[in-house]
């Protein structure tokens, strides 16, 4: 049975490698996938052995969790840990971000109806707005856990010092932020203080959204109106530099009989600091390759390797993130 990770102070475990699905219906973020191809990248996914499904309001506006939801009716809901998110309200035309108590509980009403299940195993405020006080927002969900609705609290993009407000009464078990081989940002101070506060930690564009997984080379040449043309890690020398690191992953991965994208993910499998990782994917046959990783066991010495080549790599300096709210 493939490694389980125990989600904060909850009851709730997961494999330690879930399916991110901002492309499963998602289309204001991908626009060319079609559902039936949502749908089988989900039931791949499970049919593999993942059990954490990461979605949120904000991807196709609730298209994403009706996807999800449609997918896992074939399968035993109470194997499955269901992830969701929100803070997003588009009632006025506008994107406003919103974290009071009302709002949050309606989002997580709203989307228990889209998901077709009685419970969502881990609700995060996707983002933080600038008014509602945090433990506020956060004792908003726990009341919304007192009636088993939701079984596992998350925050999603905050700082660390949201992050401390929002536990100030020790409901908090789940963060997921940006973090990969490439933006190690969070390393030194929010990924202690979580394991410190037995708070999970779930990275989001752990594959640098397709970057790390090996398949791009020197002269890649993306259209301007793609938004990888404009994304920090691949401009010079930054993209060189990058390319050069993964090729030290390379021997790595043939030891294994692997992939780099699954050496790489066995790497966040085997960070102590790290509990699920959650790699996306746009066909099925990714799913299946990615799902494997959780059978690639880094030795220590592997381990330290590939931290050692990805060392410079902390912190973008310039470029468009893909994670901004707007
Ligand atoms: P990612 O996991 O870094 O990259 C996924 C992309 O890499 C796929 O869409 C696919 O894109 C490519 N890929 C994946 N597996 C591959 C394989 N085996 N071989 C070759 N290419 C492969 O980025 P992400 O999906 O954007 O992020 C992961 C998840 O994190 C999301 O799905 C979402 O659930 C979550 N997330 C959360 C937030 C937040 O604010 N909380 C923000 C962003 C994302 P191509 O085929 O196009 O190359």
């Amino acid at each position: 049975m493939s490694q389980q990770v125990k989600i904060g102070k909850t009851d709730v475990t997961a494999t330690a490698l879930g399916l991110g699905t901002n492309a499963v219906g998602g289309y204001n973020l991908f626009p060319n996938l079609k559902d039936e191809t949502g749908l089988d990248i989900v039931k791949t996914g499970v049919e593999n052995g993942i059990t954490l499904l990461d979605t949120a309001y904000v991807y196709g506006l609730g298209h994403s969790e009706e996807l999800v939801g449609k997918a896992i009716k074939d399968f035993d809901r109470s194997k499955l840990v269901i992830a969701t998110k929100g803070a997003h309200d588009f009632s006025t035309g506008e994107q406003v971000i919103k974290n009071d108590p009302k709002f949050l509980t309606e989002q997580v009403e709203a989307s228990l109806k889209r998901l077709g299940t009685d419970y969502i195993d881990i609700y995060y405020i996707h983002f933080p707005d600038h008014d509602t006080p945090k433990a506020e927002a956060v004792g908003a969900l726990q009341r919304l856990r007192e009636q088993g609705k939701i079984r596992a609290i998350g925050v999603s993009n905050f700082s660390l010092d949201q992050i401390k407000d929002a536990n100030a009464d020790g409901y908090l078990d789940v963060v997921e932020d940006e973090f990969s081989l490439l933006h190690q940002d969070h390393g030194a101070d929010m990924l202690p203080y979580l394991k410190e506060n037995n708070i999970s930690f779930v990275p989001y564009f752990p594959l640098a959204s397709g970057l790390l997984t090996g398949k791009y080379t020197k002269d890649v040449n993306f259209p301007k109106d793609d938004i990888r043309s404009q994304i920090a890690d691949f401009q010079e020398p930054r993209y060189s530099n990058i390319l050069a690191a993964i090729d030290k992953v390379r021997p790595i991965a043939d030891a294994h009989d692997a992939t780099v994208a699954q050496t790489i993910l066995a790497w966040y499998i085997k960070n102590p600091l790290i509990s699920v990782v959650i790699p996306g994917a746009k066909k099925p046959e990714q799913v299946a390759a990615n799902a494997k990783a959780m059978s690639v066991n880094l030795t220590d010495d592997e381990f330290k390797a590939i931290d050692a080549a990805f060392k410079g790599f902390k912190h973008i300096t310039s470029g468009k993130s893909l994670a901004d709210p707007d």
